[in-house]
């Protein structure tokens, strides 16, 4: 079986991976997914979409198997309409794999060339772009300054280790507090020079 040529854009909530993921998104042969938007688009009176409000309420992730389930169910319909064509495409993933589980479980489907990694020390300036986010896109989980917080601390418990899961060799650590056009060309730079 034939595994996908991945890049991951890895990052604390707030970190800037979805405006990263779209801007390499919209280059062709670039096809991203993004696991919070394929949840919030979720219908919530199914089962999945009455999970995932429960959870993403409480700050917390929505369990394992579920999760990478409906990654891959996603995937294999957007090969099947020819929306993403793994045999010339690259595959960019944010917000998933987010702990050690799925990234295990994805083991087998993913060639990770690269990990991006988003970084903001400062906790603050998280908190503060979340919050902004909440108003300008009806994000309830980014409006309520504890859930913000437990998201983090989910953040810091869970996904961090995902980084050691990959190691050092395909990392690349960017700086999330530059501009996007900025962190965007350092990404758009080192795709260039690996491929
Ligand atoms: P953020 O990057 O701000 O955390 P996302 O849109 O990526 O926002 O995710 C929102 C919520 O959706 C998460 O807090 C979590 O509850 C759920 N979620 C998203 N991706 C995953 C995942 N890979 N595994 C488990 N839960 C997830």
């Amino acid at each position: 079986m034939m595994k996908y040529r991945t890049f991951l854009i890895f990052g604390a909530p707030g970190s800037g991976k979805g405006t990263q993921g779209k801007i390499l998104g919209a280059i062709p042969r670039f096809f991203h997914f993004a696991c919070g938007d394929v949840f919030r688009a979720l219908d919530t009176r199914t089962e999945l979409g009455q999970a995932f409000l429960e959870y993403s309420s409480r700050g917390q992730l929505v369990p394992d198997d579920l999760t990478v389930k409906l990654w891959h169910a996603r995937i294999v319909d957007v090969v099947r309409a020819h929306t993403f064509k793994p045999d010339i495409d690259s595959l960019v993933l944010d917000g998933i794999p987010r702990n050690v589980g799925q990234a295990r479980i994805m083991t087998d489907l993913l060639e990770v060339k690269t990990v991006f990694h988003l970084t903001c020390p400062d906790r603050n300036a998280l908190i503060t772009r979340l919050k902004k986010r909440a108003l300008k896109e009806n994000r309830f989980d980014d409006a309520n300054e504890e859930v913000i917080r437990r998201r983090l601390g989910t953040y810091d418990a869970e996904s961090r280790p995902v980084l050691e899961f990959y190691g050092p060799d395909l990392m690349k650590e960017i700086d999330a507090t530059q501009t996007p056009l900025k962190v965007a060309l350092e990404i758009l730079q080192t795709i260039n020079s690996i491929s």
